[in-house]
């Protein structure tokens, strides 16, 4: 029978022996060969879900008619064809589906940026192919395949388990349950529910805590969760907090504004008399003018932006309010190993009862020179070291290769180096791990900082091997190995001085034990390595600090933001490490003990000073989130374990390695960093400030526009006067000139000295007394502007057409260098650099200007706009307000901020 075939019928796993289950899908504990996988990937198709029913391009382009504005412009548009005023019916026609078509072409963009970055999340599967241990991408999973399961880890497919350890899993996705199921491997009653099947593993689950392994019985659309998932899809809407508030804030303006224009519109026809036609447009002109219609789909297009800039740094938003916070970090609670360090390891001295031996070599090539007191030696005159050795390879899930000419590390970069490790003590580690069969283990959990295996050989011999910090380890030994491999009490004080002085160094100490055991025993528990081992010794690896982390920290520090270092890693290693990247307060380090023994008032008194918290466990990471909250500050948080997932919830902005990182970290986190450094953090925040400053900018930009647009018409209704630009004219400025000239504000790049500013109060108001200040003050140089050449043109003897024309580009002038006055709202907008602009700004300020010209200059759009051809000085005169209104706003800025660092002085 085919597989796919089968995998479609069968839904009976459960019921049968796992023998059987293996038989049936022609695999075997070693795993499918690799053509096999490819030949059944083939035939299967793709480990994916079908994905879920998204929107038609029809219906999403019709979406962006549905809005009360475009209701409006449709409603005057049928009005106006009544009255017979065809050219105004078709101006608003043509404005509408052209905002709707740039609307969405925006759209699309943005969602498909989206999208790309949530391939980036694809998860990765555990498995053993061929024999040896591999990483492969979640979607090539076939049915045969073995997975490997560990905690923190989303099952990947539907699997019969084969072997499990403290295995339990959390089943909510499909059950409903939140309360984890223990897994066992025996097969269960054929009528089981689903959340009775305890020797299988569904696909989307998560693992909770132990280990497994299971082989792949369904995947895809046939797995449980493939069967349902289409009531899983979800949709995020790409919009934030400060998104939202703007545009429900932008749909209570439009609905006052209506208000308005229709008590304006009854005014002036009862009791002014004016007549209706001219006063309808004028009235749709100021809705048009008044109402910031382009605002929310240019803040969605900035945070896209910003989504997009923040993946380029390797940084995965998952919910995009995090965007946001981001901007506001003022505290990056950071993992040491593999974040602030590079989680290369070099296991560089190698202590043992009597010596410290050191050792050279590179990267995981397992050959190396051993030394001592700088003469080389050889393993094999030490004894001990043959059986270190061998501890450290059997007690161990990670698998070495060679890929041309260059060793690689499968699975934890440690335990990598450790193989590395064994073979440069002379050990051959296939044969080694071939010749003591694992039996049983005890995985590695943070919580209790070891790891033990129990393994048999041919012989019938059996011993636990254990690895773990050294104090815990210790703690569990009553003997030491001496040199020569015989058994000798326990010389605690040694190993502690000698394991500080290691550490010291900065170096990650592990210290290794064994016990024997009766043959028989076949079954770990945590009481069988409790006491009376025997220590054999310990090894010390390097871990270099990343350089760019160094660099970063720095930044931080300028940038107003605290850095701490939260790790399981020893004190000494800790403080070490702390001293080498330039963290502030490095020798005060507070351990996990010492977090145990303080209430949350003393807590809260340390947590500010200290730097460096050594030897803690997950919950001390939630506490210590709490803490820095309650002083205010906003904490990002990051973290790789299942049990990190808390502390990631609390934090507020959680941030999951992408690397080393368990898939339940992830699902906490509101961003992934792809390459777990710690360089990508501070560049998301630089990301985040900017993102938010461009937010700002975009709405600091677009409100005294439409401000100043709805004053001049306010203006000439209250005083019934002629209205200085037509209601058509309004509308080319408003749908068309200003949304483009909005959007370079979207690609604004970080301002200098962004990271040079503390970070933003989260309570500060985005619509703040000087935002309100900055729309007056630009509304009312805008109506001067307009005002004063329409006058200035009349008074010139122009036409009433010419003088319109010569307004309307003053406006657009204005709005043009209020673009690059807003630019630079932290800083001057006098520099080269601030001139210069960017490629995006001059794309819109050009092709703004070219249709600037095109409705002064072309006959043909000079009668559907009412406009006239402006004389060469009047043009420059344009120009020139424009420059004028620069010139005001930048002295009013400069003026502001000189009185602001004066105040800030006192
Ligand atoms: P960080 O939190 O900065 O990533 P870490 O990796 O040292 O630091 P944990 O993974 O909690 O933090 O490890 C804590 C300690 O447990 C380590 O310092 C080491 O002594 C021990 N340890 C880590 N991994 C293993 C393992 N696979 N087997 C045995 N002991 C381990």
């Amino acid at each position: 029978m085919q597989t796919s075939e089968l995998d479609k019928q069968k839904t009976s796993w459960h019921s049968e022996p796992v023998e059987s289950s293996l038989e049936e899908l022609k695999s075997s504990t070693s795993g499918l060969e690799e053509q096999e996988a490819q030949a059944r990937l083939e035939k299967n198709g793709p480990n994916r879900l079908p994905e879920a029913e998204k929107r038609s391009v029809l219906i999403s382009f019709l979406l962006h008619f549905h809005n009360i504005l475009i209701y409006v412009l449709l409603g005057s548009a049928f009005i106006t064809a009544v009255l017979g005023h065809w050219i105004d019916t078709g101006v608003i026609l043509a404005v509408v589906v052209a905002n709707a078509i740039m609307g969405f072409i925006q759209e699309g963009k943005a969602e498909k940026a989206m999208d790309a970055i949530r391939q980036m999340l694809a998860p990765r599967a555990n498995v053993i192919r061929g024999g040896d241990r591999a990483s492969i991408e979640g979607e090539k999973l076939v049915p045969g395949d073995i997975v490997l399961l560990e905690a923190g880890d989303k099952v990947p497919a539907d699997l019969r388990l084969l072997s499990v350890h403290g295995m339990s899993v959390q089943e909510a996705i499909l059950t409903g349950e939140s309360v984890p199921v223990q897994k066992q491997t025996k097969a269960v009653a054929a009528d089981a529910a689903l959340g009775d099947r305890l020797c299988m593993a569904f696909s989307g689950t998560l693992v909770v805590a132990g280990q497994g392994k299971g082989v792949v019985v369904a995947t895809a659309g046939n797995t449980e969760i493939g069967r349902i998932s289409h009531l899983l899809s979800e949709v995020e809407t790409l919009s934030t907090p400060l998104v939202k508030q703007m545009s429900v804030f932008a749909k209570w303006l439009t609905v006052l504004i209506l208000c308005i224009a229709a008590i304006l519109l009854l005014y002036g026809y009862f009791v002014a008399n004016t007549a209706f036609a001219d006063l309808f447009m004028a009235v749709v002109g100021l809705s048009v003018a008044a109402i910031p219609e382009g605002l929310p789909a240019i803040l969605t297009i900035t945070l896209a932006v910003g989504v997009q800039a923040m993946a380029r740094r390797q940084v995965i938003v998952r919910r995009l309010p995090a965007i946001e916070t981001l901007g506001a970090v003022s505290v990056i609670c950071s993992d040491k190993t593999g974040t602030l360090t590079r989680n290369e390891m070099l296991v560089t001295s190698v202590l043992t009862s009597e010596h410290l031996f050191s050792l050279e070599g590179e990267g995981y090539k397992p050959e190396g020179m051993l030394s001592l007191d700088d003469s080389h030696v050889s393993p094999a005159d030490y004894g001990v070291l043959d059986q270190l050795a061998r501890a450290a390879a059997l007690c161990n899930d990670a698998a070495l290769h060679e890929k041309d000419g260059q060793w690689q590390a499968e699975g934890d970069p440690m335990e990598g180096a450790l193989l590395a490790f064994a073979g440069k003590m002379g050990m051959e580690l296939r044969k080694g791990q071939k010749d003591w069969t694992r039996t049983d283990a005890i995985p590695f959990d943070a919580q209790y900082r070891f790891m033990a295996t129990l393994n048999h050989d041919q012989n019938q011999n059996a011993f636990v091997f254990v690895k773990g910090a050294p104090e815990r380890i210790l703690s569990m030994c009553q003997q030491q190995m001496g040199i020569d491999g015989t058994e000798q009490a326990l010389d605690s004080d040694y190993w502690q001085q000698q394991a500080e002085a290691i550490a010291a160094k900065g170096q990650r100490l592990l210290a290794f034990a064994l016990k024997a055991m009766p043959a028989e025993h076949k079954v770990l528990q945590h009481q069988d390595v409790e006491a009376s081992l025997t220590l054999l010794g310990m090894a010390g690896m390097s871990d270099p600090p990343r350089p760019e982390a160094i660099t970063a920290i720095a930044e931080c520090y300028e940038a107003g933001i605290r850095v701490k270092m939260i790790t399981g890693d020893h004190a000494k290693t800790a403080a070490a490490i702390g001293r080498q990247i330039g963290l502030q307060n490095p020798d005060k380090v507070l351990t996990g003990a010492d977090l145990d023994a303080m209430d949350d008032q003393a807590l809260s008194a340390s947590v500010l000073d200290c730097d460096i918290f050594a030897r803690t466990s997950p919950e001390h990471k939630l506490r210590l989130v709490t803490a820095l909250q309650a002083h205010d500050m906003t904490v990002a948080m990051t973290g790789d374990g299942v049990n990190d997932a808390p502390a990631l919830k609390r934090a507020d902005a959680g941030i999951a390695m992408g690397l080393k990182g368990s898939e339940a970290a992830k699902e906490a986190a509101e961003l992934v960093l792809a390459d777990d450094n710690f360089a990508s953090i501070v560049a998301a925040v630089r990301e985040g400030r900017t993102v938010y400053a461009n937010l700002k900018k975009v709405i600091s930009w677009t409100l005294p526009t439409n401000a100043g647009e709805a004053m001049v018409i306010i203006v000439a209704l209250l005083l019934g006067i002629a209205l200085p630009i037509t209601p058509v004219q309004i509308l080319w400025i408003n749908l068309v000139t200003a949304i483009t000239l909005g959007i370079a504000l979207a690609f604004e790049p970080t301002e200098d000295h962004t990271m040079r500013r503390p970070p933003r109060p989260r309570s500060e108001p985005l619509l703040s007394a000087e935002l309100i200040w900055h729309i007056i003050f630009v509304s009312l140089l805008f109506l001067a502007g307009v005002y004063g050449i329409y006058y200035f043109a009349l008074e010139r003897g122009y036409s009433m057409e010419l003088a319109g024309t010569l307004a309307l580009n003053t406006l657009v002038a204005m709005e043009i260098f209020h673009l690059f006055f807003i630019r630079n709202i932290y800083g001057t907008s006098l520099t080269w650099k601030a001139i210069r602009g960017t490629k995006v700004v001059w794309m819109v300020v050009i092709a703004v200007t070219a249709a600037q010209f095109a409705i002064t200059y072309l006959p043909a759009l000079q009668t559907v706009f009412a406009t006239e051809s402006v004389p060469f000085w009047d043009g420059v005169l344009v120009f020139a307000i424009g420059v004028a209104l620069f010139a005001i706003v930048e002295t009013e800025k400069q003026i502001r901020f000189a009185i602001r660092s004066k105040l800030n002085n006192h």
